[in-house]
C-alpha cells in the first residue's frame, strides 16, 4: 500500500507516554531498567565489562524537534526484546518534555543554552541541572538528536571540535553525512552552554545530529536509528578498535555567527540549511539597510522569528575546510 505522506503514525504525546512507560519497567530477561530522574533512565545488560564506557542518548532537547523520541523508544524496545544486545550501560533522556507537550522549542529559555548555569531562574535551567547531575555527568559519550527549524539540503552532524580522537570517533559513526564543526564558544552569544560545550569541558564526546526539518519523517527516522546503532557499536568497541580514518564527504567549519544589529531585521524567504551563498550576496533586510553575506560559504540555522531582538543570532555561515586545517590534527 502506498503511503500518502512519509510520516510515522504517532504523536509526541504518545511517544512521551511510551518513554515514561519504559522508565517504570524493572527490565527484561536481557537487561535491567532504572529510572534515575524524571524522563531519564538507565538500561544495563546483566553483565557488564570492567571499564565499559557509558553512552547517553538524548531526544527533544528542543521540544518541537520531535523525531528523536520515537528513535529513542525504538532503541529501548529493541534492547528490552533482546534484538539489540548491549555490553555497556546506556542512559536515555527526554530533554524538554513540557516544551514538547506545548509544541515549542522551549518554555522560558533555550535548554540547549542553559547548561552550567547552576540556577533556579527558569524551568529550563532547573532541568539543565537535573540533566547534568543524572545524565551527562555519568556519560562518556553522548548522542543528541535534533532537527532543524528550516529545511536542510542534507541531515548533518554538528559538534564542538576539540580533538582528533573525537573526530575519528565521529568518522566511525558517520554514514556519509556532512559534518559541521565549531571551535568557538562565543558564537551563539548566550550565557549558558550547549550540550556540546558542556561535555567538551569535561573532555567527553558529544555528537549532535540534525535530522533534517522537524517532523515525524520516516526516512529520517531510519537514518537516526542507523546512526544511533552505529554509535552504540562504536562506544562498545571504543577501547578495542581504532576507527578507520575516512574523511567526511564535506567538512564545514562555522566562521560567522551573524547577530541582529538593527530593528526590523528579517531574512529573505526560503533559505535552507547548507545552501551555498557567495560573499556580498543579499540575505535579508533591516531598518539599518540590507544584510549581505560577509563571506562565501554555506548558510546554517537561518531564523525567521518575527522582530528578532538585537543581539539574537540570525544565521551562521560555514566554510568548507580540510581535516588537516583542524587544530592538533597532524
Ligand atoms: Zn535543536
Amino acid at each position: 500500500m502506498l503511503e500518502a505522506t512519509p510520516l510515522l503514525s504517532t504523536t509526541i504525546e504518545q511517544e512521551i507516554q511510551i518513554f515514561d512507560g519504559y522508565t517504570n519497567l524493572a527490565g527484561s530477561p536481557h537487561c535491567s531498567v532504572r529510572k534515575v530522574a524524571p524522563y531519564i533512565m538507565s538500561i544495563r545488560p546483566h553483565e557488564i565489562q570492567q571499564g565499559a564506557k557509558t553512552l547517553g542518548i538524548i531526544a527533544i532537547t528542543h521540544g518541537n524537534e520531535v523525531l528523536g523520541l520515537p528513535i529513542v523508544n525504538r532503541l529501548i524496545g529493541e534492547i528490552l526484546a533482546g534484538k539489540l544486545m548491549l555490553s555497556t550501560e546506556i542512559l536515555f533522556a527526554a530533554g524538554n518534555v513540557p516544551a514538547a507537550q506545548a509544541g515549542k522549542r522551549f518554555i522560558d529559555r533555550d535548554l540547549n543554552r542553559s547548561f552550567a548555569l547552576n540556577s533556579n531562574e527558569s524551568a529550563e535551567t532547573i532541568r539543565a541541572r537535573e540533566l547534568e547531575t543524572h545524565f551527562f555527568d555519568h556519560c562518556d559519550y553522548v548522542l543528541d538528536l535534533h532537527q532543524t527549524i528550516q529545511p536542510s539540503h542534507s541531515p548533518f552532524f554538528f559538534f564542538y571540535y576539540f580533538s582528533q580522537r573525537q573526530f575519528e570517533f565521529l568518522n566511525a559513526v558517520n554514514p556519509g553525512l556532512p559534518v559541521v564543526v565549531t571551535l568557538n564558544d562565543a558564537l551563539h552569544g548566550q550565557r549558558g552552554q550547549t550540550t556540546n560545550e558542556y561535555l567538551k569541558n569535561q573532555g567527553k564526546v558529544c555528537l549532535t545530529i540534525e535530522l533534517g526539518e522537524k517532523g515525524f519523517f520516516t526516512d529520517k527516522f531510519d537514518l537516526g536509528l542507523t546512526i544511533a546503532k552505529k554509535m552504540i557499536a562504536a562506544v562498545q568497541n571504543a577501547e578495542k578498535t581504532s576507527a578507520p580514518m575516512t574523511n567526511p564527504e564535506r567538512l564545514l567549519k562555522i566562521e560567522v555567527g551573524y547577530r541582529v544589529q538593527h530593528p526590523g531585521t528579517r531574512l529573505n524567504e526560503g533559505w535552507r540549511n547548507l545552501q551555498e551563498v557567495v560573499k556580498d550576496q543579499l540575505l535579508g533586510q533591516s531598518d539599518g539597510g540590507p544584510i549581505h553575506s560577509p563571506i562565501s560559504g554555506y548558510i546554517l540555522f537561518p531564523k525567521y522569528a518575527p522582530n528578532p531582538a538585537i543581539g539574537q543570532e540570525l544565521f551562521c555561515i560555514c566554510k568548507q575546510i580540510h581535516p588537516n586545517e583542524l587544530p592538533n590534527s597532524g
